[in-house]
């Protein structure tokens, strides 16, 4: 299959456009990320805070148990003096409900014996407080610490335990969930947003878990968040769009402004080389005009000369007045000649370099684009061989050739109806030594008696036209090689259509772009 690209008539800047898509989505993910972090990191120290701060209270109770074990009834000067700070305990700690007591073999003061003594035994094999009676949901439990004579338990709530004034969150409206477990039991010291209502744009989850610092109390510190699409900073986000938009938009405006200037400018020279070659070609043609009549001239004088030469001639006055004819004539010729050689040609052999046709096309249309749009022209190029070498030409000749073609294309193509404008430009290999460009459009086509003419200097149909700019073209083409031509009607296309190539010399494989000679003409 042969490459071929399509010509859009007005090409989208697609490519700025993903590129846009790209840098906006990659912004607005990295302020997306950047926020999840920053919600990960304040809920890691929140969690720990809050663990540090109940370590801190239920370490508390240890410290009060074993002040407590100090004050045994033995050890103080009577069991009324060691009794008497027991019952003060709980108004100095709001989370100590009550304090219990029990010497020697007495039973305990509540009705909770089988738990409590199973705890003061636990806390005799282990040297510190167990817990017993253990009511998380309630946020209830009793400390026992075994001692002799006497053991003690404390009975906490934990509710009262929460240092309100140093807590890190907004206990009521915080997303983070805390609770304290212990086998299977919780006791929720802040709710926190419910877990499963954010299920649907539940966009990450969060959780710690962390034992509390005290050996009695194995309660562990589990804190839960999950973190929704609401949390997400959309406003940002939508802010980051719009302003690469923005920008995008105005590169894209820039981009096209710069575009625009550059096209006219090189409209602008092309139409200067053009002015100045029509001017050569005008030349050209006054010269090939004048040349005859004076050539009859020279020729008639000479022959009335030698008819003076005659019987009774009046030799002296017409040898005169023809010597002075010829010479005129000669003069007239020598002017022509001089003007001949004024507007000649110029030798482009030397100036030609290895040029890459597909782009000379592309550039050609890119001149041209605003035109082929406004008539609706579909330009097709066809590139027949995936690697078209590059050809000898002079850059501003091949593009003046190339416009001049797509230019009479676009005239052809204007009598058309619009559906049915298109324009194909074909690169070939017709040899190994020569590269063919091919411009057919799908026009009027060319009248026979016009195909015979159409090269020839101020031939023309076009009202208005001058006839000067396929000679141009022609004599353009030679100068630097090459070589430009009408082609045979195509089978069937009874007359429609008109295609004209220029056959290019390639250019001879070069090392280096450094030792590259242009060649000279033969
Ligand atoms: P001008 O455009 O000034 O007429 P050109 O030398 O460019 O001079 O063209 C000479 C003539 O060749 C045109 O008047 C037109 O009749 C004919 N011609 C050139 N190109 C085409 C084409 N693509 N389709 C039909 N006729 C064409």
């Amino acid at each position: 299959m042969p490459p071929a690209w399509r010509h859009r008539r007005f090409p989208p800047p697609l490519a700025s456009l993903l590129l846009w898509a790209v840098v906006a989505c990659a912004g607005a993910l990295g302020l997306a990320a950047t926020r999840l972090q920053q919600l990960h990191a304040a809920f890691e120290t929140d969690a720990r805070i809050v663990h540090r701060l109940l370590s801190q209270r239920v370490v508390q109770h240890d410290a009060i148990m074993a002040t407590l074990a100090l004050l045994q009834p033995g050890a103080a000067a009577g069991d009324a003096a060691s009794a008497a700070p027991l019952p003060r305990l709980p108004s100095v700690y709001p989370q100590i409900l009550a304090v219990l007591q029990r010497t020697g073999q007495d039973p305990w003061p509540v009705p909770l014996q089988a738990e409590l003594s199973a705890a003061e035994a636990a806390s005799r094999r282990t040297g510190h407080a167990a817990m017993a009676a253990l009511d998380l949901p309630a946020g209830r439990y009793h400390l026992v610490l075994a001692g002799t004579p006497a053991s003690y338990a404390l009975q906490i709530d934990l509710r009262a335990t929460i240092p309100a004034e140093e807590w890190p969150m907004d206990r009521d409206r915080s997303p983070v969930r805390v609770t304290l477990e212990h086998g299977g039991k919780a006791f929720v010291v802040q709710p926190g947003r419910a877990g499963d209502d954010a299920g649907a744009s539940r966009l990450r989850s969060y959780d710690f878990h962390k034992q509390l610092a005290a050996a009695s109390q194995p309660l562990e510190v589990v804190a839960l968040r999950s973190v929704g699409l609401s949390e997400l900073p959309w406003w940002g986000m939508l802010g980051w769009c719009v302003l690469t938009a923005g920008l995008w938009a105005a590169g894209h405006a820039l981009w096209r402004q710069r575009a625009a200037r550059q096209r006219a400018e090189e409209l602008l020279r092309l139409g200067q080389v053009a002015r100045l070659n029509t001017l050569g070609e005008l030349a050209a043609g006054m010269a090939h005009e004048l040349n005859q009549p004076l050539t009859a001239l020279l020729s008639s004088t000479q022959a009335a000369q030698r008819l003076l030469d005659d019987d009774p001639p009046d030799l002296g006055t017409a040898q005169s007045a023809l010597a002075r004819a010829v010479e005129q004539a000669r003069r007239a010729s020598a002017v022509v000649g001089r003007l001949r050689r004024l507007v000649e040609r110029p030798d482009l052999g030397g100036q030609v370099q290895p040029l890459p046709l597909p782009a000379v096309v592309q550039d050609a249309l890119r001149l041209l684009q605003p035109d082929l749009a406004q008539h609706g022209v579909a330009v097709e190029v066809d590139a027949a061989v995936p690697d078209l070498p590059p050809v000898l030409a002079e850059p501003v000749a091949l593009q003046q050739i190339l416009h001049n073609l797509l230019t009479n294309a676009l005239q052809a193509l204007e009598q058309m109806p619009p559906a049915e404008r298109r324009l194909r430009i074909g690169l070939s290999l017709p040899d190994a030594a020569h590269v063919a460009l091919s411009v057919r459009d799908d026009g009027p086509g060319i009248p026979p008696e016009a195909r015979q003419r159409l090269f020839e200097p101020f031939f023309t149909t076009r009202r208005g036209g001058l006839g000067l700019g396929l000679t141009l073209c022609e004599s353009l083409a030679q100068a630097m090689g090459a070589h430009l031509a009408l082609a045979p009607e195509a089978p069937g296309s009874q007359g429609r259509g008109a295609e004209f190539v220029l056959t290019l010399p390639t250019a001879p494989a070069a090392p280096t772009a450094t030792s590259f000679t242009t060649p000279t003409r033969p």
